[in-house]
């Protein structure tokens, strides 16, 4: 068995090996050669902790195995590491032995960036100039150096609840060489493309102050009762989503679909546009919105991206198990 350890990833796993494995898992999903597993997720009744797996099998990609974590809110402050806590093991899809474990936590931030740069990539338009961020945590920070590369952005904005994190994002901004401004809500209509990444439980963003043409990509909403934006957006917006089972459950088309705004029928994969099967965005003025929940055939991809690179670099560890 390999291990790769959390501490080799950093210098292993690049922002272009996760696009290429999250985009190509996107597309097995849509041709059906790739399955999620039902998602596990349980309050252990210590330490205040979610736990739990999220699994899957990509016939395409031979890629069998799950995702272990959660989310432990003392660690930080008891324990000084962090809160979000994932590792990920890959079997080997001809016996069902154990073939690795991977080391989860920074391959989260980059596969949940790798998801919403594809669906820029295959959906916003090609001359979107601004960005528009809502969120400035973690995640949002990989979210927007991750983007800044797919298209040719010459300003970054952003809004978030609590304003004293807003440097998080001019520093990503920055190091791209691009302008920062702190906006209010009303002030993002300027962008062509807009991620929206926090933990909220209410609406933030209406569906009117999003201008005619904008990409969104929702990628905060993961759990029920989270969510991000008006969900009259999502009936102005042509929805898609990584899968529509989670989307609908658990993701931002959740609010939208239990108020009948939507159906289950009008949340599309975005894989199918990847595949060609779907048209993406048909025309210059349409708003499309991406419903990014977050699935475990995503973690499986870019640990066995990897396993491969650490192997290939002489760094993984192989134990007799
Ligand atoms: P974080 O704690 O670092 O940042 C949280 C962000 O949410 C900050 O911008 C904060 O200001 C904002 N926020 C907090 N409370 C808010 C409120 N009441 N209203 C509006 N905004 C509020 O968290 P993170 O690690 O950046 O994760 C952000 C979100 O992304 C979480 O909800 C997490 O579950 C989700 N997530 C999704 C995926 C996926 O695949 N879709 C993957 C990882 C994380």
């Amino acid at each position: 068995m390999i291990i790769v350890p959390e501490r080799e990833i950093a210098d292993l796993m690049t922002r272009e090996a996760a696009f290429d494995a999250v985009e190509k898992v996107f597309a097995a999903m849509a041709s059906g050669d790739a399955y999620n597993f039902p998602v596990v997720r349980e309050a252990i009744g210590h330490e205040d902790a979610l736990y739990g797996f999220k699994g899957g099998f990509d016939k395409a990609g031979l890629t069998l195995g799950l995702k272990a974590g959660g989310y432990w809110p003392n660690n930080l402050e008891k324990k000084g590491i962090i809160n979000h806590q994932s590792t990920v093991f890959l079997f080997d899809p001809d016996t069902g032995k154990a073939k690795a474990m991977v080391g989860g936590n920074l391959l989260t931030a980059l596969r949940t960036a790798a998801a919403s740069s594809v669906s820029i990539k295959h959906l916003a338009r090609k001359d979107a100039k601004v960005i528009g961020m809502i969120g400035a945590g973690h995640q949002a920070t990989f979210q927007l150096r991750s983007a800044l590369e797919q298209r040719d952005f010459e300003k970054v904005i952003g809004w978030n609840f609590h304003p004293e994190m807003l440097p998080n994002l001019e520093k990503v901004a920055e190091e791209a060489g691009l302008p920062f401004e702190a906006v209010e809500l009303d002030g993002i209509h300027e962008a062509g493309v807009i991620i929206s990444i926090t933990s909220s439980f209410d609406a933030i963003l209406g569906a009117d102050q999003v201008s005619a043409g904008t990409h969104i990509a929702c990628m905060g909403t993961d759990t029920k009762g989270k969510q991000e934006v008006d969900p009259a957006l999502l009936k102005r917006a042509t929805v898609f989503t990584d899968e529509v089972a989670q989307s609908i459950s658990i993701g931002e088309a959740q609010h939208a679909v239990g108020s009948g705004l939507i159906t289950e029928s009008d949340v599309n994969q975005l894989g199918a546009v990847i595949n060609g099967t779907h048209p993406g965005r048909t025309r210059a003025e349409e708003i499309t919105l991406f419903d990014g929940t977050g699935v475990g055939l995503q973690d499986l991809a870019v640990a066995a991206s990897v396993v491969d690179l650490a192997v290939a670099q002489g760094i993984a560890i192989e134990v007799d198990f």
